[in-house]
């Protein structure tokens, strides 16, 4: 597995100190505001701080409905700030979350559906200029899929299948950012002729596209072959390790896993169950996994593919349970749900699905919760 070495404990056990001693002043206030829905609300205000995370966006699906937001979450570890996927809305959270834009300190990227990226390139559009000061602090690193290089048979019955940019069908991290950034070429080109830009906007973020390469993995047949984590980035706040996850006929689809000072946290993307989210997830303080509910959609025409698609590209709200306790995780958090709308499926519905394997907590995910981290202070929220 990917857990510390010793002497990567001793250093990050420092940044603990270090942590400590930044965190306050600079972040604290702000998430106090955020905790909308913490579930450390009503505790003392010390209890605000530390290493913790906001679900800016829980919907799941490319739908814009109004109860939850684009697939978005943000770890927060001290004063800096690491983004786990932009969906729609992931800006607006995170500023609703009292978070500054000059704290972002990294971005990583599941996949390229739009549920999940939809605001990415918006964190570079808006995050240029600031009248206030908080601008992004160049360069935040992104990390996220390559091409996939190859596109998929036709799945399910057949229907028309567009092509979308027949030169380059099957774009990757890069390619979606320069081709956001030429089509944006006038508003950055005019507004720089009138206002102060930290750098060029191409130089606002550091890309990179993970290399799946060594895993063996491609694009039609062996998406995510049984693989253990590979670290992507580290700091010395955290460290990133990432693992191919099956999402029906998406490649690369990346789960990640983070150690921080104050425990691990696994994030399962979108995938169906799968073992190497189980390993992903070994021994992690919060997962935070999708979830679907087959049940809710039994009466749908399986002739129509969508069951399977169901099946083979997402998690069962019961089996998300299963993950959790194989992987022995001691918190299992839901987000990315679909139904998206709580009046579809309640809360206490997700909740019992996932209970049924699972003897541990259970959050059901809403937008702007606050899930904390603890473990060394023992105040595992
Ligand atoms: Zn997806």
């Amino acid at each position: 597995m990917c857990d510390l070495g010793a002497s990567r404990r001793a250093m990050l056990g420092s940044a603990v100190v270090l942590g400590a001693g930044l965190t306050a002043p600079v972040v604290g206030g702000a998430t106090a505001r955020a905790a909308t829905r913490s579930e450390g609300k009503g505790k003392g205000a010390g209890d605000a701080e530390g290493t913790r995370l906001i679900l800016l966006g829980t919907a799941g699906g490319p739908v814009p409905v109004a109860e939850r937001f684009g697939m978005s979450t943000v770890l927060v570890v001290g004063d800096r700030n690491y983004l786990f996927d932009a969906g729609r809305g992931s800006v607006s959270q995170y500023v609703r979350a009292g978070l500054t834009l000059k704290s972002l300190r990294g971005i990583f990227v599941t996949h390229h559906h739009a549920d999940h990226t939809a605001d990415l390139f918006q964190y570079l559009l808006l995050g240029l200029i600031s009248p206030d000061g908080d601008q992004l602090v160049p360069s935040v690193p992104v990390y996220g899929p390559g091409r996939a290089g190859e596109l998929p048979p036709q799945w399910g019955k057949p229907r028309p299948a567009p092509l979308v940019n027949p030169a380059n069908p099957t774009p990757g991290l890069k390619d979606l950012f320069a081709d956001a950034l030429n089509g944006w070429a006038y508003q950055f080109n005019e507004l720089g002729r009138e206002a102060t830009m930290p750098a060029h906007p191409d130089r606002i973020m550091a890309l990179h596209e993970i290399d799946v390469a060594h895993t063996g993995a491609d694009p039609l047949k062996t998406r995510a072959p049984r693989m253990r984590p590979f670290t992507v980035f580290e700091d010395d706040r955290i460290r990133v390790s990432a693992t191919l996850v099956p999402h029906g006929l998406v490649f690369p689809a990346f789960g990640y896993r983070v150690e921080t000072p104050d425990g691990v946290i696994a994030f399962s993307g979108d995938t169906a169950y799968d073992e190497n989210v189980v390993e992903l997830a070994h021994d992690a303080d919060v997962l935070v996994h999708e979830a679907v509910s087959v049940d809710y959609y039994a009466d749908r025409d399986p002739a129509d593919g969508f069951i399977e698609h169901l099946k083979t590209a997402h998690t069962d709200v019961v089996n998300t349970g299963d993950v959790a306790r194989r992987a022995g995780a001691r918190k299992l958090v839901l987000s990315h749900l679909g139904p998206a709308r709580p009046g579809m499926v309640p809360d206490r519905v997700w909740h019992e699905g996932a209970t049924r394997r699972y003897a541990g907590p259970v959050v059901v995910g809403n937008d702007l919760d606050v899930v904390r981290l603890g473990r060394a202070r023992g105040a595992a929220g």
